[in-house]
């Protein structure tokens, strides 16, 4: 279909929910009608009261090919982005083997996505303490982003970095204007002694609030001094919100962004020796995820992400249930929209704020807000369909991510996806996967 029409009471265009037509000619969005508009001889799609809104942009996702494709790959994640709404993502410099911190490394990764795209997929490069003349060459091959650890990373290959390595960085940084992602954690001794590796909270003490709170303080100066764009992936500590708002009030160059997990889960309900929970930072208490809500209600984050980040069943330590020995990491891709939807709604989070975290904010953290993000003339055609009022449940056999466990198993949901365009195919039709490959591989200008 070369070109079609989308019909639906319930467009999201310019943040609220209209009766309109969407003209799709040529992968774009040619022409958008409000209310009910057919053309003569051009297929009319009616959605009647589905929900149609811009495509997902996941700009956190780990996906591990080449190298770990064991973990998950190019075919496998971006099926799942598919089934779940997410029309874009943006994918981690590790943990592919080699880790994407060269330029080689980089095309090597570029190579093995090829024709396995089903939706879009972008990269960041990423930083460790030996590539700092790697970090141009990573930019002009365009990543979107450079990404770095401030303690250890789960993988040798990828070493943490110093405050005094990101100084040195970070006039490269500055003169593209290009952001420095950085997993904020920053280790010390200052923990309690573990006894029972199977233990949740023991697991969760272990890495306490002040490790991000003291990595946020080493961002913020060193996006102060160097007046340089510096994004916060996965907060996860309540205790840095309050220094990160500060900060935002005087510089556009702070972002920051949480994910499903925190928001959905909470450590009480966490049983030991279940290492599928595992991600670093931590899932917390409750008390802490209810001011994350308020903080995502006060729009204090500028987008949310999956992480998604899976690692095969004895890597994830299923079976002995070591916290410790556990890959941290959290499978979602596949979920973000119903979750974020359903725990939103008890909340009180509306689909005219929860909408743009997923969308028009991801595109404008990327550069990428003039052709995505919106449903708007002359924008891609990537866009997601969903009914906001259908339960399910998740199962195994709904699953698309190579590996099936996941903390979502089992959870009833609202909001499921029922057709993804990408690029204006039909990528997703009636929940099941219809015309593949259509993803374009993104690189930044
Ligand atoms: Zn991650």
């Amino acid at each position: 279909m070369k070109e079609f029409l989308i019909h639906s009471n319930k467009c999201f265009i310019n943040n609220q929910f209209v009766e309109a037509t969407l003209y799709i000619k040529n992968k774009k969005i040619h022409q958008i009608f409000k209310g009910l508009n057919t053309i003569k001889n051009i297929t009319f799609l009616d959605y009647d009261n589905l929900i149609v809104m811009p495509g997902i942009i996941d700009a956190h996702v780990h996906i591990n090919e080449p190298g770990r494709e064991d973990w998950e790959g190019f075919e496998t994640a971006t099926k799942a982005a598919a089934i779940g709404g997410v029309t874009t993502l943006i994918e981690m410099p590790l943990n592919a083997n080699p880790v994407t911190t060269t330029a080689n490394a980089f095309k090597l990764k570029q190579k093995a996505a090829d024709q396995k795209l089903h939706v879009n997929c972008g990269f960041y490069g990423g930083v460790i303490p030996t590539n700092a003349n790697d970090i141009e060459d990573l930019i002009n091959e365009g990543v979107f982003g450079i990404k770095g650890f401030l303690t250890h990373s789960g993988i040798d290959e990828f070493p943490n970095i110093t405050k005094a390595y990101l100084e040195e960085i970070a006039p490269i940084l500055k003169k593209y204007d290009i952001p420095l992602l950085l997993h904020c954690e920053l280790s010390d001794e200052n923990v309690p002694k573990v006894i029972n590796t199977k233990s949740y909270s023991e697991y969760l003490h272990s890495r306490p609030q002040h490790w991000e709170t003291n990595a946020i303080d080493l961002a913020l100066d060193i996006q102060k001094r160097f007046d340089i764009r510096v994004h916060i992936v996965h907060l996860s500590a309540s205790d840095g919100l309050e220094r990160i708002k500060i900060r935002k009030q005087l510089t556009n160059k702070l972002t920051v962004e949480t994910c499903s997990h925190y928001l959905y889960f909470n450590a009480e309900d966490i049983p030991d020796a279940s290492p599928i929970y595992k991600c670093a930072p931590p899932i917390r208490e409750k008390a802490n995820n209810n001011l994350l809500w308020n903080a995502l209600l006060n729009d204090e984050f500028n987008f949310l992400s999956s992480d998604h980040s899976p690692a095969p069943p004895e890597r994830k330590q299923l079976e002995k249930g070591d916290f410790f020995k556990a890959w941290g990491g959290i499978s979602g891709l596949q979920f973000t929209l119903p979750i974020l939807f359903s725990q939103g709604q008890k909340i009180g989070l509306t689909l005219e704020k929860l909408i743009p975290l997923l969308t028009e904010n991801p595109a404008k953290f990327l550069e990428l807000e003039r052709q995505k993000g919106k449903l708007q003339e002359g924008f891609d055609a990537d866009i997601t369909v969903w009914n906001d009022s259908e339960a399910f449940t998740i199962t195994e056999e709904s699953i698309q991510h190579k590996h099936k466990a996941t903390p979502y198993l089992n959870e009833t949901l609202f909001g499921k996806v029922i057709h993804t365009f990408v690029n204006g195919v039909q990528v997703v039709k009636n929940s099941e996967l219809n015309e593949l490959k259509a993803g374009k591989l993104l690189l930044k200008k």
